[in-house]
């Protein structure tokens, strides 16, 4: 049975909707998980029905629930776990993401506080052990950084555990609330779910409905388990690389799995961490030694907290034989000398991999896979939850505009055709720096994928003759055989082959073709080429695309491309009390509601299309506003600015710019004619030059179709 919600927009006659019914009841009928008893809506479900229910309190999860709120959707967040995890992973934060943070109730602004100085952790150190001879060292900060040249903030490091308290805090601002299944809460199954993050809550079956989807979720919390089913209307799968709703809905990761196995040990000394704070700050640390071979992260030098990535080699290795003393006899041999106050907090192992799930949607667009469960990449370049990041700030406009029945649920498909191809590129590129990672070993005569291969050959050939035992002392073997190139007798400048290798390293460092922190090009200048926005057609491309000329780079070039993000520039609003107050563009798109931007500059014909657009927004209920952007030094418009032209409407603003030798529409590759449309995520949606624009009804209703897939 439809709710009444649908019955109700059904009535109304509506192409658009009977087109959403006929969707709807395919789907349905072609759902795997579709059962009769679920059709029945409402039995042994717990609590009213929900907009949207995400499951997994991760980072990703948690950034969706915040910005769903702040739209005011409702949702809730279940969470397997009793407690957040307190594992590192993630620390490296890009400029996406912290433009989006910033957007968050000034939590970019927090995590800069909260992170440690950028000279502590903006180089990677290549050595022999912690205390030995420094074989490279790469500065991974360029002065532009610090300018905020390309954006108004800079990259971040900081711990994911760290970053994830920031969140819950400023969730709580929000309303919402962590629920522990605890006794002594006054949980009732009929009262509201929305604004909970439930701790303890597992998702271990769905079922897609009439009007969303039933979500069964065991519930413990520590001494006893029970069952509540609950019922929304999206689902969020955004419960990691493992993801159970990814399993449930069938849907297959396709790329390289197992590319290496790893044992991630997380610890605190204070004395490793003044020593390195002293002699050698940096991020991370790649130790080479005839003992032992590791990279070290340093999370927080001040803090003297680490996480140390070791090679992992099961079945011949087993998790068992890294327990805390072991870890810290490796730790010791990479550091130089024995730690007198290591505490070994967590031992994890993980497999890395570089997939990308086959679709992102499923059950007619009701159940979405975002963050982890979507892609999982190498962490070379810290691509993971940025990307998560991404996706959700994605997705949050639309699932608004969706379940506003303001935009048909075939904005929902256009996260799939415009992200996956984001999670394959960057799938692709955290290989090659994973591969860049490996330049350095390679180089000392180290070569990793040397020891992949012997271990696969004893595991798929030498397996089956020699026993378990004797596998692991001749794969320890090879390895210590291996890791005597790295030996001072070998290593040293007396020894030709030792100054061929230090002479290659040399080499590969000054070329930055080792490992890289920062690749601007795909972290500032991705670009959707389809999905909800007019792309650029072949009569349209007299605009110059400086970043689409195929160049490979690692720099990022502005453009105002359809699919960008919107570039980022000073400027300086006309209410401005003084002339030190200014904006950078990417503030002109509010981060409070999902309002669509136009920007136009102060042209007759621009106007023109602004009122047409104006009023078709109101007409179809999405929210816009229009910024004009004046000349360097308007000072004559200041006082009306663009009340002549704009009147009645109030929700537009005036700027201008802030530099005399850059012009804004020069940035975006477009003339003062140049009109932009901008989505709620600030990447462009539409772009065209006035004087192009024969009949701004059919181009407004055209492009705002297009945008809301109506
Ligand atoms: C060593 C390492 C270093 C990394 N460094 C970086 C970096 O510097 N930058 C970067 O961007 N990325 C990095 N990553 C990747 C990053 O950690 C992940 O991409 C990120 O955790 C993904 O966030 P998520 O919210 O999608 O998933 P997760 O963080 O995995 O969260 C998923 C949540 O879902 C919960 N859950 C799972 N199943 C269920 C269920 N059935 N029901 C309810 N809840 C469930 C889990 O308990 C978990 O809390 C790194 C990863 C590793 C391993």
């Amino acid at each position: 049975m439809p709710s009444m919600a649908i019955v109700s927009r059904l009535r109304r006659g509506d192409l658009f909707f009977s087109r959403l019914r006929r969707q709807l009841a395919a789907a349905v009928a072609a759902c795997p998980f579709t059962s009769s008893a679920a059709h029945d809506a409402g039995t042994g479900v717990s609590g009213p029905h929900l907009p949207v229910l995400i499951v997994g309190a991760g980072p990703v999860g948690l950034v969706l629930s915040m910005l769903l709120t702040k739209f005011g959707i409702k949702c809730a967040v279940l969470e397997k776990s009793l407690s957040f995890s307190r594992h590192p992973q993630a620390h490296f934060i890009n400029n996406r993401s912290m433009e989006i943070f910033r957007k968050l109730d000034g939590l970019a602004e927090e995590i800069e506080s909260s992170q440690p100085p950028v000279d502590l952790w903006r180089k990677f150190i290549y050595c022999t052990s912690l205390s030995g001879s420094i074989l490279g060292s790469v500065d991974h900060m360029q002065p532009e950084d610090f300018e905020k040249v390309n954006s108004p903030v800079c990259v971040a490091h900081l711990s994911q555990y760290k970053l994830v308290n920031l969140l819950l805090k400023k969730l709580e601002k929000l309303g919402m609330h962590v629920y522990r299944h605890d006794p002594s809460d006054d949980w009732e199954p009929d009262s509201p779910l929305e604004k909970r993050i439930l701790m303890g809550h597992e998702c271990t079956s769905i079922q897609p409905t009439n009007e969303g989807v039933i979500v069964t979720a065991r519930v413990h919390n520590g001494t006893t388990l029970e069952e509540r089913r609950l019922h929304c209307s999206i689902l969020i799968a955004s419960d990691g690389a493992r993801s159970t709703i990814r399993r449930l809905v069938g849907v297959e990761m396709k790329g390289e799995r197992g590319l290496q196995e790893l044992i991630s040990v997380h610890f605190m000394s204070m004395d490793l961490g003044n020593f390195l704070l002293k002699n050698r700050p940096g991020m991370l640390f790649f130790v080479f030694n005839q003992d032992a071979i590791g990279v070290l992260v340093a999370h927080h030098l001040e803090q003297g907290e680490f996480v140390l990535q070791i090679p992992y080699y099961p079945p011949q290795q087993n998790y068992q034989d890294f327990s805390p003393q072991a870890c810290e006899k490796i730790i010791s041999k990479l550091v130089g000398w024995a730690l007198q106050d290591v505490q070994v907090l967590d031992i994890k192992p993980w497999v890395m991999h570089a997939e990308v799930a086959e679709k992102y949607l499923t059950c007619n667009n009701r159940v979405i896979l975002v963050g982890d469960a979507a892609h999982r990449f190498p962490p070379a370049g810290g691509f993971g939850m940025n990307t998560g990041i991404q996706d959700v700030h994605n997705i949050a406009w639309k699932i608004f505009y969706f379940l506003k029945e303001v935009a048909s649920s075939s904005v929902l498909q256009t996260y799939e055709s415009e992200r996956r191809p984001i999670a394959i590129s960057n799938t692709n590129l955290s290989v090659e720096n994973f591969k860049a990672a490996m330049s350095v070993p390679s180089a000392l005569g180290l070569d990793p994928t040397v020891a992949n291969s012997v271990h696969r050959a004893i595991n798929t050939g030498l397996g089956s003759i020699i026993p378990k035992n004797m596998q692991k002392a001749v794969l320890e073997g090879i390895f210590s055989v291996g890791r005597a190139q790295l030996s001072d007798y070998v290593l040293n400048e007396k020894n030709p082959v030792g100054v061929m290798r230090l002479e290659k390293l040399k080499r590969i460092f000054a070329e930055g073709k080792s490992l890289q922190l920062q690749f601007p090009a795909h972290d500032l200048g991705f670009c959707y080429k389809e999905g909800a926005l007019v792309a650029d057609t072949s009569e349209n491309t007299q605009y110059c695309n400086r970043a689409g000329s195929g160049r490979v780079s690692r720099e990022y070039i502005p453009t105002g491309r359809p699919g960008s993000r919107l570039p980022h520039m000073h400027v300086k609003p006309f209410t401005a009390a003084s002339t030190e107050e200014t904006l950078s563009t990417l503030d002109l798109v509010s981060g409070d509601k999902p309002e669509f931007l136009l920007i136009i500059a102060p042209l007759k014909a621009s106007y023109h299309i602004a009122r047409v657009i104006l009023t078709k927004a109101e007409e179809l209920r999405v929210l816009l506003k229009v910024c004009i952007v004046w000349p360097h030094c308007s000072c004559q418009s200041r006082s009306t600015g663009s009340r002549a032209e704009l009147e009645p409407w109030k929700n537009y603003i005036d700027v201008e710019e802030c530099k005399k030798d850059r012009s804004w529409w020069d940035m975006c590759c477009l003339t003062n004619k140049g009109v932009l449309l901008v989505r709620p995520d600030e990447h462009i949606a539409w772009r065209t030059e006035s004087d192009r624009v024969a009949d701004a009804v059919s181009e407004a209703e055209k492009v705002l179709s297009r945008v809301l897939g109506l």
